[in-house]
């Protein structure tokens, strides 16, 4: 449906924008162009617009050399959809999203009914937003009223750049959502350009990553995350790679050391390497006690142990060690049987968690379902 061929867009001042650039995205397909500022990604999606004109190669969309068509016609069978959305602010929610089928010869009454079909099937009421002026609604909304707007005259394509990059995360959330919903029912051939690998990897059929003015790995999400094919696509997706394998990789018995133990009827013993856990007469976790404590008091173990709020049931995730091991910055937590009070297992030191993440990362990318890759985001779901 899009067909880039050997495109290159070299700007007058010799900047290389894109260079030597080939791809397909096919009818229906959802691609994201994904990469960091400056790479070339909105240069890539404005000359299938022509906005921007190559200064090499060819582009086809439907089969049509691109620079061989009228560049508003063109853009009849694109929507377009960006980041500043570009509502008029004196024009209501329903006379922007109808400006489009107006302008294309469709009666106002009729152009004013597909505006409201067009506001509810992107979460809006048009008996409530349709009135209100852009400045009256929240940025989440100002981006639907704008994905309606692309969506008015009904074109196979849609060039959305950046368009939910503006909104706080949890909105950012709710917006991908919808638009998955969305795009399940209206199956447009989409570009999507974002410099957020989670949102590439959550709403792409493929993510295209970028370099510098090229495309480093075109792939599915799965393999761009598990089979990365280049160092740079590596690092780009690092981060994310890392905390994805932190969340599903549970605490195993077999990554727990065992310190020293102590119950809290003993008397303190008069040395202890470092520190002891203190356990109950069940062996259930007490707390700990220090080697300086050990030292210098006297007594029972009952009358010094403190208590251990760093604590986790085995099978909790790695990553939920790792942010108990910062919330109550200790160098280590318990690790206790998930059933009943809390018969102690051992102790996850960051050494082991490193060593337990490390077991984790067998998995051939290329045999994991679509759906199971899914990336934890900032709102915690
Ligand atoms: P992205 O969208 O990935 O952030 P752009 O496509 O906007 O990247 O820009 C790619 C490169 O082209 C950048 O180095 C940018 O500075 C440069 N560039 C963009 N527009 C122009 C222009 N009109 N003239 C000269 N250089 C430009
Ligand atoms: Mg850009």
């Amino acid at each position: 449906m899009i067909r880039f061929e050997n495109v290159t867009k070299r700007y007058a001042d010799g900047t290389t924008a894109v260079d030597n650039l080939s791809f397909e995205v096919a009818e229906g397909e959802l691609v994201t162009l994904v990469g960091p500022s400056g790479c070339g990604k909105t240069t890539t999606m404005k000359m299938v617009n022509r906005l921007i004109e190559p200064t090499g190669g060819r582009i086809f969309v439907d089969g049509d050399d691109i620079s061989a068509t009228n560049p508003v016609e063109l853009r009849r069978r694109i929507g377009y959809v960006i980041q500043q959305v570009g509502l008029f602010p004196h024009k209501t929610v329903l006379d922007n999203t109808a400006t489009v089928p107006h302008l294309l010869g469709i009666k106002r009454s009729a152009a004013r009914a597909r505006a409201a079909e067009l506001l509810e099937l992107v979460g809006l009421d048009p008996s409530v937003h349709g009135g209100r002026y852009p400045e009256q609604l929240s940025g989440g909304q100002r981006q639907r009223v704008g994905v309606a707007r692309a969506l008015a005259a009904d074109p196979p394509v849609l060039l959305m750049d950046e368009p939910f990059g503006a909104v706080d995360p949890v909105v950012r959330e709710h917006l991908q959502n919808e638009f998955l919903a969305l795009q399940k029912s209206v199956r447009k051939t989409v570009l999507f350009v974002t410099h957020d690998i989670e949102e590439a990897v959550r709403l792409g059929d493929r993510i295209a990553v970028y370099g510098q003015g090229t495309i480093e790995q075109f792939d599915a999400p799965a393999a761009v995350l598990g089979a990365p094919a280049t160092p740079y696509v590596a690092d780009f997706v690092g981060a994310d790679r890392g905390l994805k394998r932190l969340s599903v990789t549970p605490i195993e018995p077999g990554d727990l050391e065992q310190p020293p133990v102590v119950h809290l009827d003993d008397p303190l013993p008069a040395t202890l390497p470092g520190w002891a856990v203190v356990l109950d007469r069940d062996e259930n976790l007490h707390g700990w006690i220090s080697a300086g404590q050990a030292a210098t008091a006297r007594g029972a173990v009952r009358e010094h142990a403190r208590r251990m709020e760093a604590r986790l049931p085995v099978g909790a995730s790695l990553k939920q060690a790792f942010a108990t091991m910062l919330q109550h910055d200790a160098g280590w937590i318990a690790v206790i049987d998930e059933a009943g009070a809390g018969r102690f297992l051992g102790v996850l030191t960051p050494a082991r968690l490193h060593e337990a993440l490390r077991r984790s990362t067998a998995a051939d990318a290329r045999d994991i379902p679509r759906d199971e890759v899914e990336l934890d985001t900032v709102s915690g779901r």
